[in-house]
């Protein structure tokens, strides 16, 4: 396929931003962990990437685009035929829906496209095949990965990050590498996972507990949890009542959570119930 207008042919809708700068290919590369376990790449585009990691091991590539598959499928029909690559047109995220994105170890590499970045960051947090996570996405979206507690940018991304393993910014990337530019600096992130984690209740309680960030932990508790019920937890736990979220490292949510997650659904619910009342309330006050 011969692309004239590159800037033209890049859909938006499916976050197409194509990587055209070596260096920051290699240093992808060079950032990948030191095995010699199958890549899992996300969004392959036209395979400048991919190019790279099938010189350095197998691969299996998700492409949404049918035309990029069709362009893929020419321009790789070599490692095809070798069975170094291998190519699976689709959503990547409908593949989750079955279980593991592979059903082998794998490492994900990938320049993700940015609209559904850290949803797919999540979703390998939960795949046990998947060992570690070496991604393209807004930096905005990697500073809260690899945060560290106390740092104003901790968050539950940081908490459920650092609940699956180690998560490090390596390097950031200027718009102008891409065509098009997209609107934001970029950033490769590295998750190196010793664990998965497959809670989905303990995202709900972290979207509790980091609701307002710059309030008071306990005050985004009591919320939705019963003041006598947190004001134990925190006496228990010899929490300083005013503790802000980032505050708090993740061992210190782990033990909230455990001692309020009988009580999560119950109280989201009655909630949930309190919001539909209020706004029925309201619709009718219009
Ligand atoms: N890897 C290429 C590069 O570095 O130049 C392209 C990266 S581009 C930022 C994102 C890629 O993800 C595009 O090829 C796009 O078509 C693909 N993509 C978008 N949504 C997808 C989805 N739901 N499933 C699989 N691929 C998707």
């Amino acid at each position: 396929m011969i692309i004239e207008n590159l800037v033209e042919f890049a859909s938006k809708k499916f976050g197409q931003n194509f990587l055209k700068n070596d260096v920051y290919l290699h240093k992808i590369i060079q950032a990948m962990p030191n095995d010699d376990l199958r890549v899992a790449e996300i969004g392959p585009g036209l395979g400048d990437l991919t190019k790279e990691l099938v010189k350095v091991r197998n691969v299996t590539a998700f492409e949404v685009d049918k035309r990029l598959c069709e362009h893929l499928s020419t321009e790789f029909e070599e490692p095809i035929k070798n069975g170094n690559f291998e190519l699976r047109c689709g959503d990547v995220l409908e593949r989750w829906e079955s279980g593991s994105l592979l059903d082998e170890p794998y490492h994900l590499v990938a320049n993700l496209p940015y609209y559904i970045a850290t949803n797919i960051i999540l979703k390998a947090f939960k795949d046990e095949h998947c060992r570690s996570i070496l991604v393209m996405v807004q930096k905005e979206v990697a500073v809260k990965f690899a945060a560290s507690v106390k740092q104003k940018e901790f968050s539950a991304l940081s908490v459920l990050a650092s609940s699956v393993g180690k998560a490090t910014l390596c390097f950031e990337v200027e718009p102008e590498a891409f065509v098009p530019p997209p609107n934001v600096t970029s950033a490769v992130l590295l998750i190196e996972k010793n664990q998965s984690h497959n809670d989905e209740k303990f995202e709900a309680f972290l979207k509790i507990a980091f609701a307002q960030p710059r309030k008071k932990l306990s005050k985004n508790l009591v919320a939705v949890f019963s003041k006598d019920i947190v004001n134990s937890i925190f006496d228990k736990l010899e929490l300083d009542s005013n503790l802000r979220p980032h505050e708090a490292g993740t061992s210190i949510y782990h033990h909230i959570y455990n001692e309020l997650k009988d009580n999560l659904d119950g109280k989201q619910q009655s909630r949930q119930q309190k919001q539909s009342k209020s706004r029925a309330k309201n619709s009718q006050n219009r």
